[in-house]
């Protein structure tokens, strides 16, 4: 039998997330979180599904190399190592693929040396993620390693939305445009909801809602992303946990001569203690709602902040693609918080736009409908699905058995 398990790896600066999982029924048979790579505190969290069986170990793994192998051999307990000739392949989630990486990729040489080329654009996130595929591939260097970039489905987007209206000789030296991310969640969202509706992604418009801690929306047209909140970096767009989206730029301007703040005092303010968190202290939705619910005043400020900036991007994408079957919430926030979607939906059904109350408050991790039957637009919740956006995209390109029929029912 040909190989039929794909391990996805996505390396930050001080962890590396990572799944196993079994292509043949879309069965995980590992997750793992490695955290505070490189202090003395760090963690494996080794989960198998199948059994429920978690384990930990605590105790200091020095880099990202050491994190690999330690979680080389907690699959290797389970018989499932990387040495494995089952083990298909690796599929690395990398952040910025700018304007090259339009496709997941095959990663060699040369596309190592683009990645790092692109580390301007996104020196928090490559980096990191380099770090991680070189450390695979020094582990295995024979087997095929591919790049799945949260851009890539962006790279659709039509000039006149990908464009900032700023000198166009600056903005192509510096390669300043808008790139958009959570791509992979975008791609695999709005296909899930096509095959909800029983339709083909070709024959839908959605407005996916990807509301994280990170936050972003998108436009998509028969499949294909005509537009998307986040720009150069993820800062732009919806408000966010910690992250402020939209601002008028003289804000920077104005906090640094008349406030005296460094860039870097400004670039933290604007990616770190903003957003939610800036607002009322409380970045994570279910605090939030607490509070509201005991007439907290700053929750609900900052909630509304955050509803009103929702809504504006649904009505712009609602302008820019026309025609709209469905709005899907997905992420933690979009999945979990209801009174978000309720919120963000309110009074928009000379939109077509209705959520029912009933619905709406089903909890459940399954794809599903949350506007009445009679609504002209369907507003669903679509559970995001990164890791095996990634494993299909990774086995499809490596002429994986039955990939391409898997990723069309996903
Ligand atoms: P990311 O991948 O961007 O870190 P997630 O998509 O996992 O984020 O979303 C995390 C956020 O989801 C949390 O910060 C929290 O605000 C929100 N969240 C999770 N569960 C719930 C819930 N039951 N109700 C409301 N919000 C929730």
């Amino acid at each position: 039998m040909s190989p039929f398990r794909v391990l996805v790896l996505n390396s930050g600066s001080s962890s590396v997330k990572y799944q196993l999982l079994d292509m043949r029924d879309r069965s995980r048979l590992a997750v793992g979180l490695v955290e505070r790579i490189g202090e003395q505190t760090s963690r494996i969290t080794h989960t198998v599904p199948a059994t429920g069986e978690t384990r930990e170990q605590n105790g200091p793994i020095a880099d990202h190399e050491t994190a690999l192998k330690t979680v080389a051999e907690e699959l290797d307990r389970d018989g499932l190592g990387l040495d494995s000739p089952d083990l298909a392949a690796i599929g690395h989630r990398v952040v910025h693929g700018g304007m090259f990486f339009t496709e997941p990729t095959l990663i060699d040489d040369a596309v190592i040396t683009e990645i790092e080329r692109l580390v301007p654009v996104a020196p928090l996130h490559n980096p990191a993620n380099l770090t991680g595929i070189r450390t695979a591939m020094a582990l295995r260097p024979d087997l095929p390693q591919v790049a799945v970039f949260d851009t890539a489905f962006h790279t659709t987007m039509p000039e006149s939305a990908a464009r900032y209206a700023i000198d166009a000789r600056i903005a192509d030296r510096y390669r300043v445009r808008r790139y958009g991310f959570h791509g992979t969640s975008h791609a695999y969202v709005s296909r899930a909801t096509a095959a909800l509706l029983g339709k083909r992604p070709e024959d839908v418009n959605v407005i996916v809602l990807h509301l994280g801690n990170g936050a972003s929306a998108s436009a998509v047209r028969g499949g294909r992303c005509v537009d998307t909140s986040m720009g150069l970096t993820p800062l732009e767009g919806l408000v966010m946990g910690t992250r402020s989206g939209d601002l008028d730029p003289a804000v920077i301007f104005h906090l640094q001569r008349v406030g005296g703040m460094s860039m870097d005092e400004v670039d933290t303010l604007l990616n770190k203690t903003s957003g939610l968190f800036g607002l009322c202290g409380d970045n994570d939705m279910r605090e939030i709602l607490r509070r509201i619910d005991e007439g907290d005043e700053e929750a609900r400020l900052a909630f509304d902040i955050y509803i009103h900036r929702l809504r504006k991007y649904i009505g712009a994408y609602y302008a820019v693609l026309g025609r709209v079957d469905a709005v899907v919430f997905t992420a933690g926030v979009g999945e979990n918080a209801a009174p978000v979607r309720q919120a963000a939906i309110a009074g928009l059904e000379g939109l077509g736009l209705a959520v029912d109350g009933d619905l709406n408050a089903v909890r459940s991790d399954e794809p599903r409908l949350v506007s009445p039957a009679s609504a002209r637009v369907a507003v669903a919740v679509v559970p995001t699905d990164e890791e095996w956006e990634i494993a299909t995209q990774t086995y499809a390109l490596i002429g994986g058995e039955g990939a391409d029929e898997k990723r069309k029912g996903s």
